[in-house]
């Protein structure tokens, strides 16, 4: 495994790429609304990464099955857990839940981040699972400190969902993230406490709760990017990306742009 601990000067590219990831989902979400296919999201979100001089870097992002991934953002909407591909065919409809996840490349370096929305109302059920798997998120991200463990922030995201019986998705993981949008450690949702790698300040991860309302099992479908809920119950997905520091990690993405 090969870590690569981010300097100062690193950090900051770092948090200007996620300061756009964080603006370009604020950007997308004035879009939301039933009525929209998840391609004119992709289309507001491409237009604004490019504008602002960065790349998306899912666009064109490589997969084991050798199908480049063909937008800008993943738009994974009710049991669609991940990767969904904007499509003009998928138009959101009220009480739908929409995963948007997003990254740029800027500078030499990557922002990932994603945020689940909600189209219009949604039953009470399904909000509690976005406002559980985003606190998750913060449990997670509480123990992204220097000393700590990587079973830590699994163990923190795993203990908070299933207290609440939820699905813990287990086949996808967080990761760590600088000059290539996937680094090493892989940060997964589940593990024990005090176990794994040893956290160190200047690690910068992605920690991306994927939480379900029912099962945890996934299956890929025939587009062979899309992951969907094998039982077909709702999935929300958050994810920060974060760089581990003494005492406190610091949160360089950002969700003040799409909750203002
Ligand atoms: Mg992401
Ligand atoms: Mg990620």
């Amino acid at each position: 495994m090969k870590i690569f601990l981010k300097t100062e000067d690193e950090i900051e590219l770092m948090r200007k790429a996620n300061r756009l990831v964080g603006k370009t989902l604020g950007e997308v979400s004035r879009h939301i609304k039933p009525g929209v296919s998840t391609l004119q999201l992709d289309t507001v979100a491409e237009e604004f990464i490019r504008d602002n001089g960065a790349l998306p870097a899912f666009k064109n992002f490589p997969n084991p099955f050798g199908r480049p991934f063909p937008a800008s953002i993943c738009t994974s909407v009710n049991d669609v857990v991940v990767h969904g591909i904007p499509d003009s065919n998928v138009l959101l409809e009220e009480g739908d839940v929409i995963s948007v996840d997003c990254g740029v490349l800027l500078d030499g370096y990557n922002g990932d981040s994603c945020y689940t929305f909600c189209v219009g109302e949604v039953k009470p059920e399904v909000k509690a699972l976005l406002d559980v798997t985003k606190k998750s998120l913060y449990r997670g991200i509480e123990n992204a400190i220097a000393g700590k463990h990587i079973g830590d922030i699994s163990w923190a995201v795993q203990s908070f969902c299933e207290a609440s019986g939820y699905g813990i998705v287990k086949g996808l993981t967080g990761h760590g993230i600088g000059k290539q949008m996937h680094e090493d450690p892989p940060v997964p949702n589940y593990g024990k406490a005090g176990t794994g790698i040893l956290l160190k300040e200047g690690m910068c991860i992605a920690i991306e709760p994927m939480i379900t309302l029912g099962e945890s099992l996934i299956r890929l479908m025939p587009d062979r990017w899309s992951i969907r809920t094998r039982d077909g119950n709702i999935a929300a997905h958050f994810e920060h990306t974060v760089v581990v520091r003494k005492g406190k990690a610091e949160i360089l993405s950002s969700f003040d742009e799409v909750e203002q």
